[in-house]
């Protein structure tokens, strides 16, 4: 793609102050987003993808979390250097949420009519009947049945599916370009999680917009996504285009995650856990649990992304001259072998 993205994260570290050190849970990612492409950040728990979108507007806790290097940019400007109020502005009225608990984000004392009103009516200038009609139509856009009588209704009246879409209506009242989501289909049934994908999907497609997706499941990315981010321990592990992720996965860590997919030969959880973020190793930080690790993987710093040809970029040593591959597992050995040999 050769526009300039809608949103251009750079370098990105935020890390957070605690009484057991800093916690660097994102550290120094850089990624795009174009106008209306889908890009899905995916990882294990503790990787750092929610801490990432949460620092796009600033949602982190200021302290204990610091966004201490790295720039944002929306649509050319840099959010990290804009003032709370403009952050905030930024924060509802171009760049939506959607978070994991439908249940936690709506007030349940309030009618759905009445809080899809209140977050049009703090953004744009029209009349509260003008913002009921509003939010009639936007329950309509995400496939609420009778939303004129249902937006009277309080949040217990609604399932869990129901509820998610009520809150991604909220998250649109301000007519947003991107959306950034959460896990937002965790916590609901695979019938129900089908409908909300279709969603995001028909969001995209019919209104042109960018979305942010997270989760820990790339059979949602399989689902969903036009391009991936793949972290491990606040680092970008490998990104590309769908396509390349799943018919080409370069990083070791990519095609572990690969082989957890049911169906696949593999399905074994990856051995190992996280590294700890606190003190990290050196080196790749997947080098604990990484079957191609060589001697060097373990000294210096994490491998900068390195392009592969098309919509493509892995950080692994194996491919440091741009086209190389991975080598077979009865070789690693004998690659440590052969460059202690020659040193
Ligand atoms: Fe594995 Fe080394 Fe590549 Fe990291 S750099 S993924 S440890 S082979």
């Amino acid at each position: 793609m050769t526009e300039q993205p809608l949103l251009s994260i750079r370098d990105l570290k935020t890390h957070f102050h605690t009484d057991d050190g800093v916690v660097k849970a994102v550290d120094g990612v850089s990624f795009d987003v174009h106008r209306g492409e889908t890009v899905c950040i995916v990882g294990e728990s503790g990787s750092g993808k929610s801490v990432t979108s949460e620092s796009i507007t600033q949602l982190i806790p200021m302290p204990p979390g610091e966004i201490v290097e790295g720039s944002v940019y929306y649509d050319g400007n840099d959010i990290t250097t804009m003032t709370e109020d403009g952050v905030r502005s930024l924060r509802g009225s171009q760049i939506g949420h959607v978070f994991q608990n439908p249940q936690g984000a709506l007030n349940p004392v309030y009618t759905v009519g009445y809080q899809i009103r209140e977050a049009i009516l703090s953004h744009r200038d029209v009349s509260k009947a003008e913002a009921r009609e509003l939010a009639v139509e936007l329950l309509e856009e995400v496939g609420i049945p009778e939303a004129p009588t249902r937006v009277d209704d309080y949040p217990h009246e609604f399932s869990g599916g129901m509820k998610q879409r009520v809150v991604i209506a909220i998250a649109l009242a301000c007519d947003p370009e991107m959306l950034i989501a959460d896990e937002p289909t965790t916590a609901l049934d695979v019938t129900i999680e089908a409908q909300i994908l279709d969603l995001f999907r028909h969001l995209q497609q019919e209104l042109d917009m960018s979305i942010i997706f997270i989760t820990h499941d790339l059979g949602v990315v399989a689902e969903i996504a036009d391009r991936v981010v793949v972290m491990y321990a606040g680092k970008v592990m490998e990104t590309g285009s769908v396509e390349k992720i799943f018919e080409n996965p370069a990083h070791p860590y990519t095609k572990a995650l690969l082989e957890c997919l049911p169906g696949q030969a593999g399905l074994e959880p990856i051995p190992g856990a996280l590294p700890s973020v606190t003190d990290p190793p050196n080196g790749c930080r997947f080098h604990d649990r990484c079957p191609y690790a060589i001697d060097m993987c373990r000294t210096g710093e994490q491998p900068p992304l390195h392009d592969l040809p098309g919509d493509h970029a892995v950080s692994c040593i194996h491919y440091e001259d741009g086209d190389g591959d991975l080598p077979e597992l009865e070789d690693v050995d004998r690659m440590d072998a052969a460059i202690g040999g020659a040193r």
